[in-house]
């Protein structure tokens, strides 16, 4: 199947062709037809599955379709949320690529950088906007942008942003859409809170969905290498020199293991960077930047902060600490093996770890295959301690407790042992996925936004 017969105008069809797209992916040939139906969509797909254009070539042909208010300034006419700024840069290159040939203008906001640009770019009219909930709701209450004439919502991974306790500030989003529109929503997984959510923002939806990548992916090789926590940084150092591996995403739970994992790499005369939510984005930018073109080795990354990044061909994932959350594995090594390519994913397992183990090999119905070096032998005498959690620990250790921690992830930001992200399932506090750290509730909304930090 071509991308000739969907229904895609020559203007798209000729972008599309530019990016080197053959064929439509699986998700591609599902929502294209359903999107351009104008129906109501849900969708189940990852990144990697070529979800964006699924969504956005779609989308760009329905606002072409239909010729925008003659006079005055455009009204933003599709709207897409996305969790993180990584995401949403991605998503806005996309659309950008995929419009070149059409008279739309697209804008992509998010928090962590200046807001006067924004409001300025806004000013001149924008089609097609891309927004991080809650720089979007500042831009709004600010008066920068209006709402009231968007034709088509998109939440991308929406389960993400759940997790992340958007909830809050995508109802607040909600209120401000038209009521008659179109809502596409895309998610990796459908929890009871994602059907929820469903449930009351979509009509009727059409619902589509590819097989999850990964879970049994012949693409990826997965290894485990039982360590004790204590050498982990030293294997990892010695695996990286002696296969000679030149690009390595490495995950650490925190982000201070990050910070400290990169700085130790470096020690070890390996160039590496950490990316995570309290990086400024010039800072994250720059080493994804320097990451994808060789500029540095080893790229250590918290799952927020990795979420959506589309790395092409990545031959190494290592989990030097293993996520809390089972899924995550998942969305971890889905960074390797992407396309005809590849890739290796490694885990590196200590004591503490066993059980995080256990409930990933029970989503991924399969063992993870054990791989040993010798000298790297564990030691049986060192006891297993439970997995520091530093906002459930200042919390009184209680597993799950989703309220008022938005104290506690300012809090953890500077914190040694701060999760990024922990078991609960939903927590009302404001990611960092989404710029600065904001005290969660609608007053958050009449603060100035805040001035980028010094990247
Ligand atoms: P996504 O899941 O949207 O993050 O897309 C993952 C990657 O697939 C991106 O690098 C896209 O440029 C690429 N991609 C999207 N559609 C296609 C296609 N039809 N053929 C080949 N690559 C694609």
């Amino acid at each position: 199947m071509s991308f000739d017969s969907l229904g895609l105008n020559a203007d798209i069809l000729r972008a599309v062709e530019e990016q080197g797209y053959r064929e439509p992916t699986p998700i591609q040939r599902q929502a294209i037809p359903v999107v351009l139906s104008g129906r109501d969509l849900m969708a189940s797909a990852q990144t990697g599955t070529g979800k964006t254009a699924g969504f956005t070539l779609p989308l760009l042909q329905r606002l072409v379709n239909k010729q925008p208010h003659a006079g005055g300034r455009r009204p933003v006419r599709a709207l897409i949320l996305t969790p993180t700024r990584e995401l949403a840069a991605q998503i806005g290159e996309n659309v950008r690529d995929y419009s070149k040939y059409l008279d739309i203008r697209s804008l992509v906001v998010f928090g962590g950088v200046s807001i006067n640009p924004q409001m300025m770019k806004l000013r001149s009219g924008v089609d097609v906007l891309v927004a991080t909930p809650g720089r979007l709701l500042d831009l709004e209450h600010q008066n920068a942008v209006k709402l009231d004439q968007v034709e088509i919502l998109v939440l991308d991974e929406a389960d993400r942003m759940l997790d992340m306790g958007f909830i809050h500030d995508i109802r607040r989003v909600l209120a401000k859409l038209p009521a008659r529109r179109q809502n596409l929503l895309f998610s990796a997984t459908f929890s009871d809170d994602i059907k929820g959510l469903a449930e009351k923002l979509l009509h009727n939806p059409e619902e589509v969905s590819v097989a999850r990548r990964n879970t049994a992916s012949e693409q990826v090789t997965q290894y485990v290498h039982f360590v004790d926590k204590k050498r982990k940084r030293e294997l990892l150092s010695q695996m990286i020199g002696e296969g000679n591996w030149q690009q390595v995403l490495v995950f650490t739970r925190t982000k201070h293991g990050a910070n400290h994992l990169a700085e130790q790499l470096g020690k070890d005369g390996i160039t590496a960077a950490a990316i995570h939510g309290n990086k400024s984005q010039g800072a994250r930018t720059r080493a994804l930047a320097d990451f994808k073109n060789g500029g540095i080795r080893v790229l250590v990354a918290t799952d927020i902060a990795a979420r959506g990044l589309d790395i092409e061909e990545l031959p190494h994932v290592v989990n030097y600490e293993l996520p809390n959350v089972p899924e995550d594995y998942v969305h971890r090594i889905g960074r390797t093996g992407r396309a005809a390519a590849t890739g290796q994913a490694l885990s590196l397992v200590c004591v503490d770890e066993h059980k995080l183990l256990r409930d990933i090999e029970r989503v991924l119905k399969r063992e993870v295959p054990r791989m040993a070096i010798p000298g790297y032998e564990v030691d049986p005498s060192i006891p297993a301690e439970p997995i520091v959690n530093g906002r459930q620990q200042q919390r009184g250790g209680g597993r799950g407790n989703g309220g008022g921690q938005g104290q506690g992830q300012r809090r953890g930001g500077n914190g040694g042992a701060s999760s990024e992200r922990s078991n609960a399932p939903r927590r009302p506090s404001r990611p960092q996925g989404d710029g600065a750290a904001k005290p969660a509730g609608a007053n958050a909304r009449r603060r100035p936004a805040r001035k980028p930090a010094s990247a």
